[in-house]
């Protein structure tokens, strides 16, 4: 079939359609696979239970379930949900937000679809426009998502070493340029793979540049503050009229449910409704309903502090703590663990690529990320893809920590058979 360029761009060559393919395919044909790969959130029985709890009171309130599967809704999202974000945001935040300023989408993979090809890709005169990561490694998911080819730029970070075991990644400003051929920056904050946060500071350089240049800055908050609040470090959560935030409810545990959400300034709300329209008709109210009254009560921030930050950050340092153990000896850093739910693991001077590691981990039965998959947009090769992985920490305890071990097994015999 003669598909378009369009078409062929979600082929089967695309980096992640690749992945998601191998990962879900190697998890079939093993069952006891330990998942240490995808972006799965963990279960976290007091938020389950709350879903639950709110399932079941829209199942005996039969006007509510009717409404939810029996209606199509507004294709800017379910108006309840985002009138009460919008409040939550401005009172708890101070944000300068109404309803005005928020859309939602069918999941935040969708909203960087639309906001990276409205903004990015050819403008009115043929001329074209990138998206500028400033920052790589970065999320793996955006990679193929430009409608048309080399929408993204990226720089290298500056790598800081911390102590004997970790480093830290920060922008590397004398590497990031701006100009007429840049359509807006975008950063994930806290950063898939790494777990890095930028720092106050990063965030506050990166919106002068995008407002000197007049151009968006996109923050990519799907781990972040304030919703699901992943962040185990100093961090303010900041919104103005120039950025646009992404959050969504997957990490929070209801990543089936795919509810993005963008807080943005009205011209680009009125542009992804005008989407949402032309692709969804409207978005799905599923997610926006079950958590409808954690946003009127503001308990969907205080669970964010009190329960989902503190069971990732435990799992984390626990995870930290084991590998710190079973690496002893050999060539090895953690990316400072500062929130999602990724530790990322780097490997100087590893004697093979992390591909190859990945595949004998996957004989293994474990499964990870390599991570040469996440610099989009880069145009050099850097030895440093080579050498690190991403590892979900979100499962049961045992499960990732048996994972950990055999990485470090596997890790260490690649060092010394040299
Ligand atoms: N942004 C980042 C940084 C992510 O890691 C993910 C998913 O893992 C997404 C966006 C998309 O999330 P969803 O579409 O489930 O809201």
């Amino acid at each position: 079939m003669n598909l378009s360029r369009f078409g062929q761009s979600f082929g089967p060559d695309a980096g992640i359609v690749q992945l998601m393919d191998d990962l879900g395919q190697a998890a079939a044909v093993n069952r006891d696979m330990l998942m240490l790969g995808g972006g799965n959130p963990g279960q976290i029985p007091q938020l389950q239970q709350r879903f639950r709890a709110r399932m079941q009171q829209i199942l005996d309130d039969g006007q509510t379930f009717d409404r939810l599967v029996g209606q199509y809704g507004s294709p800017q999202g379910h108006p309840q949900f985002i009138e009460a974000l919008a409040l939550l945001l401005a009172d708890e935040l101070g944000w300068p937000v109404t309803a005005r300023n928020v859309a939602l989408t069918n999941g935040s993979q969708s909203a960087s679809f639309m906001l990276f090809n409205m903004l990015g890709g050819s403008d009115a005169q043929g001329r074209p426009r990138r998206i500028l990561l400033p920052l790589t490694p970065e999320y793996i998911g955006y990679a193929d998502q430009g409608a048309e080819p080399n929408l993204f730029v990226s720089s290298r970070a500056h790598i800081e070493l911390l102590g004997e075991t970790q480093f830290k990644y920060r922008v590397d400003f004398d590497a990031v340029r701006v100009d007429a051929g840049i359509a807006a920056i975008c950063v994930s904050r806290p950063t898939n793979p790494t777990g890095n946060v930028l720092t106050d500071q990063e965030i506050g350089t990166l919106r002068d540049l995008a407002a000197t240049h007049r151009i968006p800055l996109i923050i990519d908050s799907a781990y972040g503050l304030p919703v699901p609040g992943i962040v185990f470090v100093a961090a303010a959560p900041v919104w103005d009229e120039n950025v646009i935030v992404c959050m969504s409810l997957s990490k929070l545990g209801l990543p089936g449910v795919r509810t993005g959400i963008i807080i943005a300034c009205p011209e680009i709300i009125r542009a992804i409704t005008g989407m949402n329209a032309i692709m969804n008709l409207t978005t799905g109210g599923f997610g926006p309903e079950l958590a409808l009254d954690m946003v009127q009560s503001g308990d969907i921030l205080r669970l964010s502090r009190d329960v989902v930050r503190p069971f990732y950050e435990r799992k984390a340092l626990a995870a930290v703590a084991r590998l710190e153990h079973d690496l002893a000896g050999v060539p090895f850093r953690i990316h400072r663990p500062e929130g999602a739910i990724f530790l990322w693991l780097w490997f100087p001077g590893l004697p093979m690529s992390a591909r190859a590691l990945y595949e004998r981990l996957k004989a293994r039965g474990v499964l990870i990320i390599p991570g040469h998959h996440f610099f989009p947009g880069l145009a050099q090769d850097w030895p440093h893809r080579h050498e690190c992985i991403r590892v979900n920490y979100s499962q049961d305890d045992e499960r990732v920590h048996a994972g950990l071990r055999i990485i470090a097994d596997e890790v260490r015999q690649a060092f010394a058979r040299g």
